[in-house]
């Protein structure tokens, strides 16, 4: 087994349940037009029997070879091309009775072309065209461009099932396709392992509200909150003891602000939160206020975790986000200087 990642892993079992299905259908339903035409230009009883036989027992049988492969999709695009050269002997039997041998082929090659691409098509065309040949040349040629009505009747499951299965198999896909964007989209926004806005998500929000001061001069302010020696705490207790602390500040941070107020994972161990409305002296309360709890509820052996705050308000002059960031982290650097465990601005 090649060593694929477990998602494609899991990619690839549903891509051979799809294509065994869609076998099974379209080779019981395909039977029927083919039969038809066959008991219709008089083939023998063993012919029927045969073609009964290969179209019941190929799609159970394809299954089961991919199911036992060492590499499931290289078995399944065997069966694919394997599914085209029956389909071959089979219309030349027919002695390519119109529109069974059409609708065959025409399935035969929309199906390889969404499983593999043209490539795939290409080879598999060439096997059918390639049986067919062989057939006729055993069997003797002949063309039937005029199918019976009784023939047309039998047609007509494979058609409508079909169609109808490649529907729902549409519909199922592109529900998959938008889940996953979901998923995506909601990574993009918000960082998994703290569940506070992603980066680029709160940069986008600060850069809202610096267009709401320079359109409407609404005051607006900024944190940046740093966890002080964070390095001590990863060397001294383990690094998935720091996850926790993360996880803890981040929780405080998230619980403790308003709704308006958002705060974000700037990187590492800093923290930017954004509150809108909020001049500098309220912005330094909701500072102390957060430096307080995580003071009071984390500790690592008994020692409190502390971290240092820079505050910022959005100033006249301020005309990229990173002026207003710039002056936070500034704020934060005093912070760190004066001794750590303290709010500047
Ligand atoms: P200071 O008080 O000056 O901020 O000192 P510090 O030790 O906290 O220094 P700094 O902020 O530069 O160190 C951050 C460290 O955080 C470096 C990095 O290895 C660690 N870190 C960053 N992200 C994670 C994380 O998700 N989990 C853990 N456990 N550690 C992280
Ligand atoms: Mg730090």
């Amino acid at each position: 087994m090649p060593d694929r990642p477990a998602s494609v892993e899991s990619g690839i079992r549903h891509f051979v349940r799809y294509t065994c299905a869609m076998r099974a259908l379209g080779f019981y339903a395909g039977m029927l037009g083919i039969g038809s035409a066959l008991h219709g230009q008089g083939a023998p009883a063993t012919t029927l029997l045969l073609l009964g036989f290969t179209c019941l027992c190929w799609p159970v049988l394809a299954w089961r070879l991919s199911g036992a492969a060492s590499d499931p999709l290289k078995a399944e695009f065997r069966n694919l091309t394997i599914d085209t050269g029956l389909a071959g002997f089979w219309i030349a039997m027919a002695q390519f009775d119109l529109l069974p041998s059409a609708l065959l082929a025409a399935v035969m090659a929309m199906d390889r072309t969404v499983a593999g691409g043209w490539s795939l098509t290409r080879r598999s065309m060439g096997v059918m065209a390639a049986v067919a040949l062989v057939t006729s040349a055993f069997n003797g040629f002949a063309f039937q461009p005029r199918t019976q009505f009784t023939t047309m009747l039998w047609c007509m499951p494979f058609l409508v099932l079909y169609l109808l299965a490649i529907g729902a198999s549409t519909r199922m896909f592109a529900d998959k396709v938008r889940a996953q964007k979901r998923v995506l989209v909601q990574g993009s926004r918000i960082d998994a392992q703290t569940g506070l806005a992603t980066r680029p998500q709160w940069l986008a929000l600060v850069a809202a509200e610096l267009r709401r001061f320079q359109r409407y001069g609404a005051v607006s302010s900024l944190l940046m909150v740093d966890i002080d020696h964070f390095k001590r705490i990863n060397d001294s207790a383990g690094h998935l003891v720091g996850d926790q602390v993360i996880h803890d500040v981040s929780r405080i941070l998230r619980e403790g602000l308003r709704s308006a107020d958002t705060a974000g994972r700037y990187g590492g161990d800093e923290f930017g939160v954004l509150l809108p409305g909020t001049a500098r002296e309220a912005a330094i309360e909701v500072a102390e206020r957060l430096r307080r709890a995580v003071a009071a509820e984390v500790a690592i052996a008994g020692v409190p975790v502390t971290f240092s705050i820079g505050v910022a308000e959005l100033a006249p002059g301020m005309e990229a986000i990173e002026d207003w960031t710039g002056a936070a982290d500034e704020a934060l650097y005093r912070a760190k200087d004066a001794g750590r465990d303290c709010v500047r601005s």
